[in-house]
């Protein structure tokens, strides 16, 4: 049997041995229902056993997704011994990704995570074949809300990925709250609605070229007049991102308005959940 510390998918959440709270293994659920929200977005609904705690999961939270390995039914999960996570031997272990978890549904006790259907990937073709009773796991919810929600005015921005951690952070906004929101997106087809107390102004940007990730969304940065007491709150492809956050301090916006996160880096599999920009 092959020991892991209890945290390795949440890294930098206390997951040294001794070094903080100790999470539960990943929860196995089965997929509900699912229901394709626009051409390369899908809305995978999943249960099984309590899932309250994503009730309260902060607004742009995260949690893991254990995916089963090719040939595989289910995905092989760990138990928990004195030192930490215990794997099965001799079994391949799950894909792991991280999402956000979109929804709770209090009625029918199901969790809503939206996969972005991107081409490659274990967990974008894993959620283009889902259907209902297909089994996964889940850990999490993990990640603290860095910004500040009494913000009266926001800047956000984000590609398709990050359209249901937006979807949350708007969700939360308060009636005294305005922001402009600009999204990157392939084309018209991949344009979402949101709810939100505040006052929005969402501009949908339609990528120039197939690969130009983050491109829109740097010119939108470019363009913006942030005033002071604004905050912002951004992510989307990694080096992107960088380059937007470089823009807005250049452009006057304080380190402490500012929440970049790289949700995904061009030709790396599985980045990394807690890439800030901060290098
Ligand atoms: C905090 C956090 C929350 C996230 N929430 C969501 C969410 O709710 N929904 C969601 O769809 N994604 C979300 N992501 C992004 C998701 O984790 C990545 O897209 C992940 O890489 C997908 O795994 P995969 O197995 O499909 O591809 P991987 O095996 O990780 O990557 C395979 C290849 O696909 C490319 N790739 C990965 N993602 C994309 C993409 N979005 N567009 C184009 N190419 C890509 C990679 O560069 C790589 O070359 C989140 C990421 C973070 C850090």
């Amino acid at each position: 049997m092959k020991k892991e510390n209890d945290m390795s998918d949440f890294p930098g959440r206390g997951g040294r041995p001794g070094g903080g709270r100790r999470r539960p293994p990943p929860q196995p659920v089965e997929v509900v229902r699912v229901e394709r929200i626009t051409p390369r977005l899908v809305s995978v609904h999943v249960a099984g056993g309590d899932l309250t705690r994503f009730q309260d999961a902060a607004p742009t939270a995260h949690i893991k997704v254990f995916l089963p390995a090719p040939g595989q039914d289910a995905p092989v999960l760990p138990t928990m011994g004195p030192e930490g996570r215990v794997w099965p031997e001799g079994q391949e272990r799950p894909t792991v990704r991280t999402y956000t978890p979109r929804a709770y549904d209090p009625a029918t006790g199901a969790l809503e995570v939206q996969f972005v259907l991107h081409g490659e990937g274990p967990a974008s073709t894993w959620a283009e074949q889902a259907k209902p009773g297909a089994k996964m796991a889940l850990g999490g919810p993990g990640g603290r809300f860095a910004a500040d929600l009494a913000a009266p005015r926001w800047f956000v921005a984000g590609d398709e990925s990050a359209l249901p951690a937006v979807a949350t952070l708007l969700d939360a906004l308060p009636a005294t709250a305005s922001a402009q929101v600009h999204l990157e997106v392939s084309g018209p087809e991949d344009e979402i609605a949101f709810d939100s107390k505040a006052d929005l102004t969402v501009t949908w940007h339609h990528r120039r070229a197939a690969d130009a990730f983050g491109v829109e969304l740097h010119d939108a940065a470019t363009r913006a007049t942030i005033t002071g007491g604004t905050q912002v709150w951004v992510a989307c492809e990694a080096s992107a991102m960088r380059r937007i956050r470089r823009e807005l301090i250049d452009g006057g916006v304080p380190h402490a308005s500012l929440v970049t996160r790289g949700y995904w880096r061009l030709g790396v599999a599985d980045h990394p959940d807690h890439d800030n920009g901060e290098d």
